[in-house]
């Protein structure tokens, strides 16, 4: 098997890499940066997501594998004291894959600007560097409402964790192919009205948001932003690819749910 490693580079976790890349050519895997079938990332969610970005482009062939070098994470499963066992686990046992829906994303421009497309993982946020935005959200072709305010964000059900928890958005099972729209400091008076609840949109209910006044936004995907001006539209919805994540052993959700925000942490003796 072809295996790619991406560290968070500080010293453990480069540390880590060097102990796993070892481990894992002695065992006769080959270690192919180009065309991996297994993305190793070492470090926090963080790193993973930025595993993910370099091998987006390679869903078909590639799946992915976090370990932690800090705290738990949500795609991040195994520890650094594990490392010898996970390794005879990849050398010698048929993964098992489990499967999470990502958020499609295509920006439109009203000029000669190319179309984007980018998959996301957590989620993508669409801002503006001075005052509000003011969308036409359309779902499913159909106004919906109009928007004014911080922001929007977008998120994936594994994503529902991270930026979107923050804004009071609920948590998504990552076995629902579902988006999630939260608000972000949405203006809400006489003239203005928003729904101002997160909205969950299954599987081909597309979210359309259309500027109606500036066109020109600062969108993340994931824990990537760029800057793009003439925007026309910014189109959102579940994506045909999904991620495919090795397990060797169970992995639940809403444990990983209750140890990371919920379980006491035990003072150190
Ligand atoms: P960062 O600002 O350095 O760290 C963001 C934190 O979010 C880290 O603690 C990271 O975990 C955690 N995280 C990432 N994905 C997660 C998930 N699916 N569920 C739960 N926690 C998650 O940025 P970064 O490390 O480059 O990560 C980018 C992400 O930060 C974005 O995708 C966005 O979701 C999140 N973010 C959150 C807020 C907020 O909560 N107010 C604001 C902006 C961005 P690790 O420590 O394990 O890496």
């Amino acid at each position: 098997m072809k295996f790619a490693i991406v560290s968070r580079g500080d010293e453990r976790s480069n540390a880590v890499e060097a102990k796993m890349k070892q481990y894992l050519i002695d065992f006769d895997l080959t270690h192919d940066v180009e065309d991996p079938e297994l993305v190793i990332s070492i470090g926090g969610d963080g790193t993973f997501l930025e595993a993910y970005r370099r091998y987006a482009h390679k869903l078909d062939t590639a799946a992915f594998l976090g370990v932690h070098t800090g705290h738990l994470g949500f795609y991040t499963d195994w520890t650094v004291d594990e490392l010898e066992k996970l390794v005879i686990e990849i050398a010698k046992t048929p993964f098992h894959v489990v499967e999470y829906p990502l958020l499609e994303v295509t920006i439109r421009f009203n000029d000669d600007q190319k179309t984007v497309h980018a998959l996301a993982l957590n989620e993508t946020t669409i801002k503006t560097v001075e005052g509000s935005v003011v969308f036409d959200v359309q779902i499913r072709g159909e106004h919906f409402e109009t928007f004014r305010g911080d922001g929007l964000c977008i998120s994936t059900p594994s994503g529902s964790t991270a930026y979107n928890k923050a804004l009071g958005g609920g948590i998504i099972h990552p076995s629902l192919e579902a988006i999630q729209m939260t608000e972000i400091a949405s203006i809400n008076n006489r003239v203005f009205r928003t729904i101002g609840s997160p909205l969950i949109l299954p599987k081909h209910h597309t979210c359309l948001l259309k500027p109606l006044q500036k066109n020109s936004f600062i969108i993340a995907l994931d824990h990537t932003t760029k800057s793009y001006s003439n925007v026309s539209s910014i189109q959102c919805r579940v994506a045909k690819e999904r991620i495919r994540f090795v397990r060797y052993r169970p992995f639940p959700f809403w444990s990983r749910v209750r140890d990371s925000f919920v379980a006491e942490v035990k003072p150190q003796d």
